[in-house]
């Protein structure tokens, strides 16, 4: 079967194979006679499913032995406060704010901690990184936050920064929610990772935490004994009932990863992409994308028309075409094109033609 192209930021288009998996296996997971949506999380079937997972993905992003894997709840913004409650201490915290999810993870925070603008693009419209050399950091912050990748305003971090070669001897934590496996992540530079599985992983309702294990253990006393990371490690994600099926979709998505070459083949196939419809969007002279070439996001890519009369007849003409979900958020306006690792070349191609055609007609 033939589907469209779906350019959601999210949730977002999954591998067909995956779901067409998923699809086979809903009445029946392997001979047990059950939906995995049936399943007890604590019976052997399950377990299964989970240590596959946990294997995979540590396989895939190279996830040191010295840092833990939970699969939680509360998406992106609700580890805008789990990270506060475990890590700040209620002291200092350091954060980066280069659009709109940083910005929100900043802003939560003071209700656990003393949170402090170490730097931010604000002033540029958020088109642009602050380097890392300018940014204010305190000593003695709990942590210093940044969001590699904001799924919005289309910004990515193409390196992540070496706070120790800063001289701060914070954690870095990282939202990377919007690019997870689209590229290798250096451990050594980062404390925690956390990420909402609605991008590049799975259904929404699985966040997935990926944090030292030094890190563990501080969580304030208010913190909810659910969503303290020393307790959900120590039950391997399994202190409540944890987003079952999300894990097991996760999973079936992590192994299409693997076959398909893991996370340096899915960083090859997302420059791929990216530069083609950039390159197409630059030497258009008509349509506009207004982020420094030097952090334009492989995975967001925000652009506009010349005429916002002219988006609706856009977007009608592209979902005709088979070219779905491409408006922009509504706080940055235009449109926004999100390629994730499910997307292949082929979409990209299409988005461009499509473009092409829509400027020699309305130009
Ligand atoms: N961080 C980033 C980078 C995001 O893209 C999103 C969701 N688009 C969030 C956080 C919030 O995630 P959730 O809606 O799962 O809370």
């Amino acid at each position: 079967m033939k589907r469209p192209y779906n350019f959601s930021a999210g949730p977002a288009a999954l591998p067909q194979p995956v779901l067409e998996q998923a699809a086979a296996e809903m009445l029946d997971w392997h001979g047990s006679g059950m939906s995995v949506m049936e399943m007890s999380h604590r019976g052997r079937e399950f377990g299964e499913i989970l240590d596959q997972a946990e294997a995979d993905l540590r396989e895939l992003l190279a996830v040191p032995a010295h840092f833990k894997v939970l699969f939680m709840q509360g998406g992106g913004l609700g580890e805008n406060a789990i990270v506060p409650l475990n890590l700040s201490r209620g002291g200092l915290v350091d954060f980066v704010v280069t659009g709109s999810w940083s910005g929100k993870s900043y802003k939560e925070a003071a209700r656990y901690c003393n949170p402090a603008l170490a730097a931010s693009s604000e002033a540029s419209g958020y088109t642009s990184l602050p380097p890392p050399a300018t940014w204010r950091l305190r000593g003695g912050a709990s942590y210093v936050h940044v969001c590699t990748n904001e799924t919005i305003h289309g910004v990515e971090f193409q390196q992540l920064p070496d706070l120790r070669a800063l001289g701060c001897d914070a954690p870095l934590v990282i939202d990377c929610s919007s690019h997870i496996a689209s590229r290798p992540i250096d451990w050594s530079r980062v404390g925690l990772a956390f990420a909402g599985a609605q991008k590049n992983i799975g259904p929404a309702g699985v966040t997935l935490v990926i944090v030292r294990d030094d890190l563990l253990g501080h969580a304030l006393p208010v913190c909810p004994s659910a969503f303290d990371y020393r307790i959900v490690a120590d039950n391997r994600s399994m202190y409540n009932t944890p987003p079952t099926y999300g894990i097991y979709l996760a999973g079936l998505v992590f192994q299409w990863l693997k076959r398909e070459g893991g996370v340096a083949e899915m960083e090859r196939r997302a420059i791929e992409r990216s530069t083609l419809v950039y390159d197409f969007i630059d030497g258009s002279g008509w349509y506009v994308n207004r982020v420094d070439r030097s952090c334009r996001s492989r995975m967001n890519l925000p652009f506009f028309l010349p005429d916002d009369r002219l988006n609706e007849p856009f977007l009608a003409g592209a979902r005709e075409r088979g070219l779905l979900q491409l408006k922009g958020h509504k706080s940055v306006g235009g449109m926004r094109a999100s390629l994730y690792n499910a997307m292949p070349l082929d979409g990209a191609r299409a988005l461009v033609d499509y473009m092409r055609e829509f400027a020699a007609s309305h130009g």
